[in-house]
């Protein structure tokens, strides 16, 4: 669904876990113009056809997954990622292997994948390896030009898994917050390479972004989706009010 001119939101509807993904539209140049950001699972660990549902949604906006220039990943844990290879190569089979969509995720979070998440692979297979086309770093990175022109910020933002960052787009005060903030709650520290001290400073650091929408990687009971400046800020007074106490 479209929620801010050419960002469009997909909300995980399931009975299982999965990631909501985000898109950009018509923003790159050339003839694979979309940006996905976490395109979450294949199948969840319930077999729900995760990306399957997300082509159908996408769709039915209006638009093509074969036409998705560039899949990034807030992280890497594999119900952000796990769909990367496979959405990779319907693209590569859609274009008669003249277009392939680029990867980029941070050179930490890639580490990490490899390292001491790589137990995913046991279970999912060699189907959810990949390879990252370039590697995010804190600051601006834009696409495109003219019009069409997509500037936003990636925002190192540890705690939740190693590497993880979040993404700022300032020309609408969109925060996307992957498993950082959730309405109502936060990411896991449990994980892996979750560190709570590391958690808190990131939620600050968030805090400090003029926002006015706050798309998470996961809903919650409180909702998928916030909308207006008063309320994202008092998601982080209520987040540092109830949760840093315990994180
Ligand atoms: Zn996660």
């Amino acid at each position: 669904m479209q929620l801010i001119d050419n960002l469009y939101g997909y909300p995980w509807m399931g009975m299982g876990n999965n990631c909501n993904s985000y898109f950009f539209a018509n923003v790159l140049p050339g003839n694979n113009p979309h940006i996905i950001i976490d395109p979450g699972h294949t199948a969840n660990e319930m077999g729900e056809p995760c990306l399957d549902n997300l082509i159908t949604a996408i769709k039915t906006d209006g638009f093509d997954v074969s036409d998705i220039g560039l899949i990034i990943n807030t992280h890497t844990h594999i119900d952000h990622y796990q769909s990367n290879r496979g959405l990779q190569q319907m693209i590569e089979k859609a274009s008669n292997e003249s277009n392939k969509p680029q990867i980029a995720l941070s050179k930490e979070a890639d580490e990490y994948r490899l390292g001491s998440g790589a137990r995913w692979i046991e279970q999912y297979g060699d189907s959810i390896k990949f390879e990252p086309d370039f590697y995010l770093t804190e600051g601006p990175l834009s696409f495109g030009e003219g019009e069409n022109k997509l500037d936003l910020e990636i925002i190192d933002t540890p705690g939740h898994g190693p590497g993880h960052v979040c993404i700022y787009w300032p020309k609408n005060k969109v925060l996307i917050t992957g498993d950082i903030v959730f309405i109502g709650s936060v990411g896991r520290t449990d994980l892996p390479g979750g560190d709570g001290n590391m958690l808190k400073a990131s939620i600050e650091k968030l805090s400090t972004y003029d926002t006015e929408y706050i798309l998470p990687g996961h809903a919650t009971e409180y909702g998928g989706m916030l909308k207006g400046k008063e309320n994202a800020l008092q998601n982080f007074s209520f987040i540092k009010t109830n949760y840093f106490p315990i994180i």
